[in-house]
């Protein structure tokens, strides 16, 4: 009974929460959020890139075959990312994408290298990252054209996608994939180089994300006349280093909010910004439709 009374008292006593101190609380269950999402597409629905890749690819070999257009599974769930993407934004590559999380989790284990041995790990040079930026163009093209004249099912033996598919469902039997193990461990040594470094250089999927319109309240916006003079904390959180709202193609953004926390003025503005608790609410109702649509077009698993 006194311990209680004790217990009342000194949360009585506490003292309210500085700005900085919210901010930080703030920013952890983000973090804790985003995180668990991440875990639970990963160990559940890793299969949604593949997926989606997969039904882009036969729409293609179908398109130039002279075939009629299938609505296979793998078409639903490329058409579903599609209209998920429109209406929410790159939601499904901050949060839901195993290759995404899989980039993230590689890039957090440098930064704790870092922290443990104190040195900084090489990067790629700015200009090198800024060249590299229209490569999942170029690559999403070469994909679309490699489908349509019928050559790709020859060089699926190439595909690090596929090989990431297969290691998710622990299927090791990767005899006929070589190249593709070697590409998949070149990612993995780039991921642990840049943040989300497949996501920015290489990935097609992502490339058909950026082309697609957003809906207004999808996108992320920055007052930029509001902004502190000289600062560019945002974009230097940002892990595909979107400089929100001086860049025309909003499609970039991969709708990760890690930069939400960062600014000191609180002027990156987003639905629920305001109360971060509905901000937080919105993001698991988000994850949970995606988890849903996922169930019900069979692209979950449960071991
Ligand atoms: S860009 Fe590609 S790999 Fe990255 S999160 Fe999006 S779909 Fe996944
Ligand atoms: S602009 Fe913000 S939300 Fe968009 S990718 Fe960068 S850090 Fe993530
Ligand atoms: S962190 Fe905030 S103040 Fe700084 S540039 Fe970004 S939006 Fe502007």
């Amino acid at each position: 009974m006194i311990q209680f009374k004790q217990d009342i008292a000194s949360s009585a006593e506490k003292k309210p929460l500085s700005l900085a101190q919210r901010r930080k609380r703030d920013n952890r269950r983000r973090s804790l959020v985003r995180v668990g999402i991440q875990i639970v597409f990963f160990l559940f629905a890793p299969s949604l890139f593949t997926s989606a890749f997969t039904g882009l690819k036969q729409a293609f070999t179908a398109i130039g075959g002279g075939a009629p257009l299938e609505f296979s599974g793998f078409a639903c769930v490329f058409v579903m990312l599609c209209l998920f993407t429109v209406v929410f934004g790159r939601f499904f590559c901050g949060f839901a994408c195993s290759f995404g999380a899989l980039g993230d989790f590689v890039y957090f284990l440098r930064t704790k290298v870092e922290k443990k041995t104190k040195k900084k790990l090489p990067r790629l040079p700015k200009k090198l990252a800024g060249g590299l930026a229209c490569l999942p163009f170029l690559i999403l093209t070469a994909v679309v054209v490699l489908c349509a004249v019928g050559i790709y099912g020859s060089l699926s033996g190439w595909s690090p996608w596929d090989v990431f598919s297969m290691l998710t469902t622990l299927n090791l039997r990767l005899g006929r994939y070589l190249v593709g193990v070697g590409l998949l461990a070149g990612i993995v040594v780039g991921m642990a180089l840049e943040p989300r470094f497949f996501c920015r250089f290489f990935c097609p999927l992502g490339a058909v994300f950026r082309l697609l319109p957003m809906l207004p309240w999808s996108v992320l916006k920055r007052d930029t006349d509001a902004c502190i003079k000289g600062c560019s904390a945002c974009t230097a959180s940002c892990p595909v280093s979107h400089r929100l709202g001086t860049e025309e193609n909003a499609g970039n953004c991969i709708r990760c909010d890690k930069c939400i926390g960062v600014c000191p003025k609180q002027n990156i503005k987003t639905v629920g910004r305001k109360q971060p608790a509905v901000a937080l609410l919105l993001t698991v109702g988000k994850a949970a439709i995606l988890f849903l649509l996922a169930f019900l077009l069979h692209a979950v698993r449960f071991f």
